[in-house]
């Protein structure tokens, strides 16, 4: 019992170091995914209101459009900063904004874009190089994303752009499989499945 109670302490401490030497790499990688996030949502905020200062003044594509012309847009009428310190270009109406520590927008906004059925910014991205059929960590594309939020507008427009209704993920699921609504799933059915 005394030998017990003296190695006990010890025990607890290794399990300790056990836990933070594997949970510390992955709070890293969580944190710096979260900021990139951030930053890739203010430039998402920054293109949307973009667009609706370009609408509002008749923006050809290629002009330049001010920062004061379409901060009224902006929440707090102010431009969103980048919370590593990163430079926002806006770039002329028709491009993307970037971030010249984050870049453009990153894969994951492909996914969630597709998710919330923006068409107008998806065709953006695909244009800005994505590709229409890129998949995730757990191998879900747009269209598995744009089914599982049960946007149909979203699906008939990627499968138009080429997305494979194929395609399946990890867990071996076809979009059909996700989609969240019989009109999303019908959408996707394969002739003579
Ligand atoms: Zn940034």
């Amino acid at each position: 019992m005394k030998r017990f109670r003296r190695i006990l302490p010890w025990t607890m401490g290794a399990i300790f170091v056990a836990l933070i030497v594997l949970v510390a790499p992955n709070m890293k990688t969580a944190v710096s995914s979260y900021l990139r996030n951030a930053c890739c949502g203010n430039l998402i905020c920054i293109d949307g209101a973009k667009e609706q200062a370009a609408l509002m003044l008749g923006t050809k594509r290629g002009d330049t459009i001010s920062v004061e012309a379409f901060l009224p847009y902006l929440k707090g009428r102010s431009l969103p900063t980048c919370p590593t310190g990163g430079k926002y270009r806006i770039g002329v109406y028709g491009e993307l904004p970037r971030c010249d520590r984050h870049g453009r927008f990153n894969q994951e906004w492909l996914h969630l874009t597709a998710f919330h059925g923006d068409t107008n910014l998806l065709a953006k991205l695909l244009t800005d190089g994505f590709s229409v059929n890129h998949n995730d960590e757990e191998k879900w594309t747009p269209l598995h994303w744009a089914a599982y939020g049960g946007r149909s507008e979203m699906v008939c427009f990627l499968i138009g752009k080429g997305a494979s209704v194929n395609v399946r993920t990890a867990m071996g699921q076809t979009a059909m499989d996700l989609a969240s609504d019989t009109n999303t799933a019908a959408l996707l059915r394969v002739p003579g499945k």
